[in-house]
């Protein structure tokens, strides 16, 4: 298996697949992205495996059938981001707690109808959606554009928040609704950074 170590770059920090495709691209918590790991097909496979919602065996697969027809590969690439744009402007709208526009929430429906179009309802303890039939490129678009139809309609809304120090996105799962970060490692603590010489500053000035 190739080695793609870009994608494990950034951290899994969203609490959800959708949300976690956002943050494949990183930068300030305003203005245009300045890192991107989604580099091509193969990093959309391997970010896939990273995030759980590919398996391996199938990711092998994928990358055979993605040599075989690199015109399809690089249209499944190009549509992936497509939808990466789409599934941003929803969730930053909805953080912002502004409404999406009706163009892209059409375009969510059809490429849920299009993921649903090519599931199967495999039954664990529920019934759930699953790809394992899918073999088609478009397989590892599936699971994220399911996941973000899930969050929206099934979801807590007024939990999905942006990171006060960074781009990200991520599900707010405390108790209290008090996660301001990311993570706690990263803009955490670079906020914690921030006070510490602000404070002292003040010490020294008094
Ligand atoms: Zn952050």
């Amino acid at each position: 298996m190739e080695t793609l170590a870009g994608v494990t770059r950034m951290r899994l920090v969203g609490g959800n697949l959708a949300l976690d495709f956002l943050n494949t691209r990183a930068g300030p918590p305003v203005g245009p992205p300045d890192d991107d790991v989604l580099t091509g097909y193969p990093a959309l496979v391997a970010w896939s495996v990273y995030a759980g919602a590919l398996s391996e065996p199938e990711a092998k697969a994928l990358r055979r059938r993605s040599r075989d027809d690199p015109g399809g590969a690089q249209a499944a690439f190009t549509r992936s981001l497509r939808i990466r744009d789409d599934l941003d402007e929803v969730f930053r709208a909805v953080a912002a707690d502004r409404g999406p526009s009706t163009a892209v929430l059409a375009r969510l429906r059809d490429d849920e109808a299009d993921a649903l179009g090519h599931a199967r309802l495999d039954r664990g303890r529920l019934f759930s959606w699953t790809w394992r039939d899918d073999q088609t490129l478009a397989r590892p678009l599936r699971p994220v554009v399911h996941a973000a139809v899930q969050l929206l309609t099934t979801g807590a809304l007024d939990r999905i928040k942006g990171c006060g120090g960074c781009r990200f996105l991520f599900l707010d799962e405390s108790k209290n609704r008090s996660r301001r970060w990311c993570s706690m490692d990263d803009c955490g603590t670079s906020e914690k950074i921030r006070r510490y010489v602000a404070a002292r500053r003040t010490r020294a000035s008094g």
